[in-house]
């Protein structure tokens, strides 16, 4: 009965997660359906054009978002120095960040950092952060990246610092639903897809965030695992 209900569980969930990708593709498909039509008059014929390659692109990527969310995924987890892949990343984003003239630093820190994780997923977290961050700052700004360790819990955590529109209360409480989103073009999968994998990885993520002043996000990842290993080794 227990496996019953789980499963039932995870077909609502399924279902619901369907209506809302329908919902989603519905918008930019009625749109291409009637530029198709006026194209058919043969007005403004590159202009629509444009328009529903746009739209295409944005159903594209839905699509594909939606299925990397579903399936489970291996985890290729390997012993990695934090430092390196945060200084890593933030180096990746540099160009995008002056495109959005914000100025990506990361804070000095000499603590060990060592961790277990699948290291091109927690890439992959910390860019879908820094992107929200640079597009949270419309007139550019400061994003500002941290490692600290928790020695007592074992843990570590990153922060990811910006000073951006932030976020209310109820905004924090929707964070992480699939398709949320307040931005024009936003697909709202970025930050489901950083949950699942945070999660995977044992961790957990906090937001910190006032309107108009901005947001801090918190990853936290467990080191312990990490340390077990060292010591059987
Ligand atoms: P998307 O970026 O496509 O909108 P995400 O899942 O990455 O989707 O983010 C969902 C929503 O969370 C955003 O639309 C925005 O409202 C909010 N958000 C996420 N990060 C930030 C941030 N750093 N500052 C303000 N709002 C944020
Ligand atoms: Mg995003």
């Amino acid at each position: 009965l227990q496996q019953k209900l789980i499963e039932s569980e995870k077909l609502s969930a399924i279902g619901k997660l369907g209506a809302g990708l329908a919902h989603e593709i519905r918008n930019p498909l009625t749109s291409i359906i009637g530029l198709t039509h006026l194209m058919k008059e043969n007005k403004h014929k590159d202009e629509y054009l444009e328009i529903i390659i746009a739209e295409l692109e944005r159903m594209k990527n839905l699509v594909n978002q939606f299925v990397s969310y579903g399936k489970p995924s291996y985890m290729e987890q390997v012993d990695c120095n934090l430092n390196e892949l945060i200084k890593d990343t933030a180096e990746l984003m540099n160009s995008n960040a002056r495109l959005h003239n914000v100025n990506i630093y990361v804070e000095r820190s000499d603590i060990n950092t060592e961790v277990y994780i699948d290291k091109s997923k927690i890439k992959q977290v910390l860019i879908n952060f820094i992107k929200n961050a640079f597009e949270a700052m419309p007139n550019g700004g400061n994003v500002c990246l941290q490692i600290e360790s928790d020695l007592k819990n074992n843990e570590v955590h990153i922060s990811i610092k910006d000073e951006g529109v932030g976020m209310t209360k109820e905004q924090v409480d929707n964070l992480g639903k699939p398709f949320f989103t307040t931005k024009e073009n936003g697909l709202g999968m970025g930050l489901p897809i950083c949950f699942d994998i945070i999660q995977s990885h044992n961790g957990r993520i906090k937001f910190d965030s006032e309107k108009d002043k901005g947001t801090v996000v918190h990853i936290i990842l467990p080191q312990n695992n990490y340390q077990e290993r060292k010591n059987t080794l």
